[in-house]
């Protein structure tokens, strides 16, 4: 029988839109092009032995993330960031005393506040959007360390291409909590009994007609509206075709939404040996000439055999294009600085395991950001309303405020089932 409306996507915003909208009385077919629910939101434990997250791993902005109730309700391990442990930060070469920390600490501090004292200023004047890299602090001992962390490894971009004032409209502050479960655990259980066609990727979608059809290997399938919820990226690169084409205001605010790159290098303990370092420990370093793009760590989540290194932008795209052993390679030299090779060979076993975000063409990176000038895009997609409301977009990219996270992708999921859901009377 023909749904209600189609939600193209299977990740944290379709999910959301699907319940939605079966809670708004409608009918609801998922089509996933995976054999798999929950998208860039993926917990797998057969590589490691544990669960290792592959992408979100965090509820960012705990304190307003709508999937922080949830997670307490369905009685997930929750852990804060904040809670102390024993971190090392390099400072050229050597581990960083009390001074340096401090002085690294008021570096990021002044980073941030010069970011978003540029954009006010630059509001209040009705002056154009800049680049990130143009209104930060450059000069001084840590701002290109800084500005790596907030901008390559949070943020999946490099500040010189990355919108000053989209940087600061969905800057994450607040509270991050981790889950021993996965967070893809989390976005997955949620999807569970919703009508979904896994292994149907939507290769066209016409929207000219009375309703919608989807059509792709599977055939065609017809209904009232659709709610689309791929990746920028993949929509940018034709992985989903429109008949007719996409209005051009939307094309380009799809292309003003580019994907970002943050990937991970899980690396497995060979024994009982722990680089001397304990559960939850974080290491990070200075960048130490131009072009260096340090990784960031995480080790023995949980108490788990095994440790994570997070690299983002630039270094991230190129080590994807080499393959995951110049990726292992590079996380293990990384990680040589701070306790030196031969314990990093004594410590962690050969093979890791690397994500392959960037590779893989359901998603083809990891988040969006706004090119410079670009920074009305996501409220632009969001907006979008095409065939008199009944094809709407969602997802990441389509939130002005947490923008990049699950939780703004499933809050947009569920404001575009509400807006189908009015648009179809
Ligand atoms: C390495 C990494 C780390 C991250 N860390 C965090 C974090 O700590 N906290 C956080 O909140 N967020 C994090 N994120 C971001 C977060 O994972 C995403 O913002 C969010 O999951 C996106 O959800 P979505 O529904 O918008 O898109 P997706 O999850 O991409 O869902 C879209 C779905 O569409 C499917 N699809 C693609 N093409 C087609 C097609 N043609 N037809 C049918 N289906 C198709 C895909 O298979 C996918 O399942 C991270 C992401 C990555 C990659």
């Amino acid at each position: 029988m023909e749904p209600d409306v189609l939600v193209i996507g299977a990740g944290a915003a379709g999910i959301a839109a699907a319940r939605h909208l079966q809670a708004l009385g409608r009918s609801v077919r998922l089509l996933e092009a995976g054999r798999r629910l929950g998208g860039r939101a993926w917990t797998e434990a057969a590589q490691l032995g544990a669960p290792f997250d592959h992408g979100a791993s965090w509820i960012h902005v705990a304190e307003r993330n709508p999937l922080t109730p949830i997670a307490r309700r369905l009685g997930f391990t929750l852990r804060d960031e904040r809670r102390r442990v024993r971190d090392i930060l390099l400072w050229r070469g050597q581990v960083a005393g009390t001074a340096e920390r401090a002085a690294h600490d008021a570096a990021c501090e002044a980073w941030e506040a010069a970011a978003e004292a540029e954009d006010a200023r630059r509001r209040a004047a009705g002056a154009p959007d800049i680049a990130l890299a143009a209104a930060v602090p450059r000069d001084g001992p840590w701002d290109a360390t800084v500005s790596h962390w907030f901008s390559d490894i949070i943020s999946g971009v490099e500040a010189a291409r990355f919108s000053l004032r989209d940087y600061v409209a969905t800057a994450l502050d607040g509270a991050n909590l981790q889950l021993a479960e996965g967070f893809g655990t989390l976005v997955a259980r949620l999807g569970e009994g919703l009508p979904t066609s896994f292994g149907s990727r939507v290769e066209r979608l016409r929207w000219d007609g009375p309703g919608m059809v989807a059509e792709g290997g599977f055939g065609a399938l017809r209904a009232g509206a659709a709610i689309v919820t791929v990746s920028t990226g993949v929509l940018a690169a034709g992985g989903l075709r429109f008949a007719p084409d996409l209005p051009a205001p939307v094309q380009a605010a799809i292309e003003g939404l580019p994907q970002g790159l943050l990937s991970k290098v899980a690396l497995r303990a060979a024994g009982p040996g722990r680089l001397g370092l304990g559960d939850f420990a974080r290491l990070g370093r200075s960048l130490d000439a131009p072009g260096d793009a340090p990784f960031s760590w995480l080790l023995w989540p949980w108490g788990r055999d095994h440790v994570i290194g997070f690299i983002g932008g630039a270094a991230a795209w190129a080590l994807a294009r080499e393959g995951t052993a110049a990726a292992e390679a590079a996380a293990r030299a990384e990680l040589a600085r701070y306790v030196g090779a031969a314990e990093v060979a004594r410590c962690l076993a050969p093979g890791a395991v690397v994500t392959g975000w960037a590779e893989d063409p359901l998603f083809l990176g990891a988040y969006s950001h706004a090119r410079i000038g670009c920074h009305g895009a996501r409220a632009a997609l969001r907006d979008a309303e095409l065939a008199g409301g009944r094809l709407r977009f969602a997802g990441e990219a389509c939130h002005s405020r947490l923008a990049g996270t699950v939780g703004d992708a499933w809050e947009s999921g569920e404001r575009a089932a509400a807006a189908v859901h009015a648009a179809l009377g």
